[in-house]
């Protein structure tokens, strides 16, 4: 009887690995044709300057809305990475971001990197032949970065992020507060930015102790010389709290959710006032 039950979950256990290895596999082929076809899109979202509360620049999404409807990117990216596709992936959307970056004139972009892009050796001469295909100023331009690069001992890795910043493009850690990312290893790699975790931010009305751990991670990472982004910001106590921390730049939906490329030209970036970007446009909350 023992040794029948046992069998009976081999098999159960078997058939769920290859439920979820087709819907992988089928996922994988759908996004070769997304690609094939040039479907995914790119949103931006605002991120504000704390103090003024003017637009200072974007972070470029990647979107995909398939035939059965809009796949979130913490889906498809890793279905990406494992498939061999994050390389035409990354280069798409790096290209439509810089194009569209392009029609903005002194508008900061930002854009994901996955580390395995890195491994790349040819990843910092290709964003070079985009930058120069739009004439975009490399200054302009950040990488964000999530920690697994600082655990992959890969040297290639190194060897990108060194190229990047040589071209003059500026790196920023994303996602700060979400895993293991030591101070160590922010010293050593000396980012341009720290864009801290949502999840720092997400309790802090009703915790103290998340409060706490919030504003003393703004005053490490400024500690270190480098400026801070908090990510998830989603309600005006949040944002004041952020600020008042030390925070210079605030990111969320309490500012404005990811939004085409339509939508932040219209609401934003309309009558050349994108000339002064710092000034671009006072951010009322949206909701
Ligand atoms: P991320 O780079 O940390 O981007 C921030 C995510 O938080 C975005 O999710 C954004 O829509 C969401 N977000 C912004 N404000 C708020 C808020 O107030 N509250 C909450 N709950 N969420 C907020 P999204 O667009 O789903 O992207 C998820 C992740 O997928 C990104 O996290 C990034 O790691 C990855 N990703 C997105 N696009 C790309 C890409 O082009 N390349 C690579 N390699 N990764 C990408
Ligand atoms: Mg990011
Ligand atoms: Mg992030
Ligand atoms: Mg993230």
């Amino acid at each position: 009887q023992a040794k029948h039950s046992s069998d009976d979950s081999t098999v159960v256990f078997n058939t769920h690995l290859e439920t979820e290895l087709s819907q992988q596999v089928k996922l994988e082929q759908q996004l070769i044709n997304a690609l094939d076809r040039r479907e995914l899109t790119v949103a931006f979202q605002p991120v504000i300057d704390a103090r003024s509360g003017d637009l200072c620049g974007v972070e470029a999404l990647a979107r995909w809305n398939s035939e059965s409807g809009p796949i979130a990117p913490d889906v498809f990216i890793p279905v990406a990475e494992k498939a061999g596709l994050i390389g035409i992936l990354g280069s798409q959307i790096l290209e439509e971001a810089i194009a569209q970056g392009s029609r903005w004139p002194g508008l900061q972009i930002a854009v994901n990197v996955s580390p395995l892009q890195l491994r790349n050796r040819y990843f910092a001469g290709g964003l070079k032949a985009t930058l120069d295909k739009f004439a975009f100023e490399p200054h302009r331009l950040t990488i964000e970065l999530t920690e697994g690069v600082l655990i992959s001992n890969a040297d290639q890795a190194r060897r990108s992020i060194s190229e990047i910043r040589a071209l003059g493009i500026k790196v920023a850690l994303d996602d700060f507060g979400s895993g293991f990312a030591s101070i160590g290893s922010l010293r050593q790699f000396r980012f341009d930015r720290v864009k801290l975790d949502k999840s720092l931010v997400a309790n802090i009305l009703h915790d103290a102790q998340a409060a706490e751990v919030l504003d003393a991670t703004i005053k490490l990472v400024n500690a270190l010389g480098v400026p801070v982004t908090v990510e998830g910001i989603e309600t005006r106590h949040q944002a004041e709290f952020a600020r008042v921390a030390g925070s210079h730049q605030l990111q969320g939906y309490w500012f404005s959710k990811p939004l085409s490329k339509e939508e932040l030209t219209a609401r934003f970036l309309d009558n050349r006032r994108i000339e002064s970007p710092g000034k671009a446009a006072s951010f009322a909350p949206t909701s």
